[in-house]
C-alpha cells in the first residue's frame, strides 16, 4: 500500500495543496480523512498531500443556501444543529449511516464525493437538495451541479483541482416539504447495496407539488429519478401510485451484479426503498422541514 510514496504534505491553505498538487506531476493525490485512498492503495502515487488543515473544515450560511467545506467530517455533521435543522435532518441521517465511529470521525464530505462511489451515501441527499459543489485549480473557482460533479469525477481522479466545498440551497418550495433517507446494507456499517433519498411536498389534498427521488449504487454514479418525478407531479399520492412509481424507479435504474448483490436483487430494492422513503415523506411523522 502506497509503497512508492516518497513525501507526505500537510498545507495550511488551498493555495499551498494545488502548488503541491501541480508539483506532483500527475503523481500527487488528495488525502482527506483517507477511509477510501488508504483502501485503494494506487502505486502510482508519490506525494501525499493532506488538506485536513487547508481550512476547509466548516459549515456556514452563505445567502440562501448552506455551505459546508470539504473536510467536514461524518462527525461533523451529524453533531450540527444547523445541518439537523436543515431539510428535516436528511444529511445528518445519511452521514450517521456512513461505516462506524471511527470511519465518521475521519471521513470527509468532500472525500465521499471525489471519491466517485455509486455507493457514496451522501450523494443521494445531496442530489435531491440540487446541491452543488466548488472547485478550485490554477484558473480559479468554479461551481458546478452536483450531478455534473460525479459524472466527471471517476475519469478526473488525477486532474489538478481542489473540491473545496458543498453549496446547498434552501430547499425550493419552502415549508412543508418532507424528507427520507433509505439506505439497505449488509450490515449496520457497510456501504450501500441501495441507497434512495426522497423530497415531496404535497398539497391539502394529498396531491404532489414538488418531488424529489435519488438513488444510489443503482448506476455508474448516484443519480436522480426524473421519469419517475414527473410521472407523480400533480397526481394524488395513494398506494396504487406508490406501487407506480416503486416500479417506474426500477426501469430507469441500470444496477450491477457483484459480491454484495445481484442486479435483480437492486432493482427489486430500489422499488420497495423507494415507496418506502415516499411513504416516510408523505406522513405527518416524517422528516418534516
Ligand atoms: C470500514 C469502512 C466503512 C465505510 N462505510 C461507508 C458507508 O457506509 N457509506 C459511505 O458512503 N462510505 C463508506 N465508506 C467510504 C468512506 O469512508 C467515505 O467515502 C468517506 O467519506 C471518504 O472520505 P475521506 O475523507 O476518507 O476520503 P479520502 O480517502 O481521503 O479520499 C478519497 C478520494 O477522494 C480524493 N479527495 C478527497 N478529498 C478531496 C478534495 N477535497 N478534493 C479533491 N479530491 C479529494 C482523494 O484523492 C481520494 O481519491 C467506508 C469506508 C470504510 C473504510
Amino acid at each position: 500500500m502506497f509503497e512508492k510514496v516518497e513525501a507526505f504534505y500537510r498545507p495550511a491553505n488551498v493555495r499551498e495543496a494545488l502548488r503541491l498538487l501541480h508539483s506532483g506531476k500527475g503523481h500527487a493525490r488528495v488525502v482527506a480523512g483517507g477511509t477510501d485512498i488508504v483502501v485503494d492503495g494506487d502505486d502510482s502515487v508519490r506525494f501525499l498531500i493532506d488538506i485536513t488543515h487547508a481550512g476547509l473544515s466548516y459549515i456556514r450560511r452563505r445567502g440562501a443556501a448552506w455551505v459546508i467545506g470539504a473536510t467536514t467530517t461524518m462527525a461533523d455533521l451529524e453533531d450540527s444543529d444547523a445541518i439537523q435543522a436543515l431539510a428535516g435532518g436528511l444529511l445528518c441521517r445519511a452521514a450517521r449511516s456512513c461505516g462506524s465511529m471511527p470511519v465518521r470521525n475521519l471521513a470527509t464530505l468532500g472525500g465521499n464525493m471525489a471519491n466517485g462511489s455509486p455507493a457514496a451515501d451522501m450523494a443521494t441527499p445531496l442530489l435531491v437538495l440540487d446541491a452543488a459543489v466548488v472547485m478550485v485549480d490554477a484558473r480559479g473557482r468554479r461551481k458546478l451541479p452536483l450531478a455534473e460533479y460525479l459524472a466527471g469525477v471517476r475519469t478526473a481522479r488525477d486532474a489538478k483541482s481542489l473540491l473545496v466545498e458543498i453549496v446547498v440551497p434552501d430547499p425550493p418550495d419552502g415549508k412543508g416539504c418532507r424528507w427520507s433517507f433509505q439506505k439497505l446494507g449488509r450490515t449496520a456499517v457497510d456501504i450501500s447495496l441501495v441507497n434512495v433519498s426522497a423530497g415531496l411536498q404535497l398539497d391539502s389534498r394529498r396531491r404532489v407539488k414538488w418531488a424529489r427521488i435519488a438513488l444510489g449504487s443503482v448506476a455508474p454514479n448516484p443519480m436522480r429519478a426524473p421519469g419517475a418525478e414527473q410521472r407523480m407531479t400533480g397526481r394524488t399520492l395513494d398506494r396504487a401510485l406508490l406501487a407506480e412509481i416503486g416500479a417506474a424507479v426500477a426501469r430507469e435504474v441500470s444496477p450491477i451484479s457483484d459480491a454484495r448483490a445481484s442486479a435483480e436483487y437492486r432493482r427489486e430494492i430500489c422499488s420497495v426503498l423507494t415507496r418506502r422513503a415516499l411513504e416516510e415523506c408523505s406522513t405527518p411523522e416524517g422528516c418534516a422541514l
